[in-house]
């Protein structure tokens, strides 16, 4: 049995996190996406929403969700997962996670990090661009599930 983990804020979901988790899906027997629930870090969605909000968009029956406040490698051990799966959108995401990825190989080296490619039209997509054209005003329907925008969108205009 295969896990794999696809980490994150999903702060909210977006169609670019949606695509690289039922991708992953299709690759492993298993995938826990785990929500990361730094305290810290102000986000618009609490980690609960966050998860509610992915539970909701994910069709996929060997996806689960889950949330973690300590070291991924730690989580990634204890739930003897194979991997950790990032999409990889431009260039800028490059040196960022090359650096995570090698971090996370030394501190557990049974666990790779694979890769995938963000598609074409989810090159520029990312959630913090959701909820900046979101607040403003713009159309996120291109951007975001179906299934949420209307929560995103209430969200936005302070309305719950
Ligand atoms: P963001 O970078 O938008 O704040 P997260 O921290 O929630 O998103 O990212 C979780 C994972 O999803 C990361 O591996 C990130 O590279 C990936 N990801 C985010 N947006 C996209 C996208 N548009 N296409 C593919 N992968 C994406």
């Amino acid at each position: 049995m295969k896990i794999a983990i696809c980490p994150g804020s999903f702060d909210p979901i977006t169609l670019g996190h949606l695509d690289i988790i039922e991708r992953t899906a299709d690759i492993f027997d298993e995938v826990i996406v785990l929500v990361a629930s730094n305290k810290s870090k102000k986000t618009l969605f609490t980690t609960q929403e966050r998860m509610e909000l992915i539970k909701r968009c994910v069709t996929a029956k060997n996806v689960t969700v889950d949330t973690d406040d300590g070291l991924l490698v730690n989580y990634a051990r204890e739930k003897k997962a194979a991997a950790i799966v990032k999409g990889l959108r431009a260039m800028s995401d490059f040196d960022y996670e090359f650096q995570q990825a090698l971090t996370n190989k030394s501190l557990y080296p049974e666990c790779e990090t694979v890769f995938l490619t963000a598609r074409g039209e989810n090159m520029f997509l990312s959630s913090s661009m959701v909820k900046e054209v979101c607040s403003l005003g713009g159309d996120i329907t291109s951007f975001v599930p179906g299934a949420i925008a209307e929560d995103i969108i209430k969200r936005c205009k302070g309305d719950n």
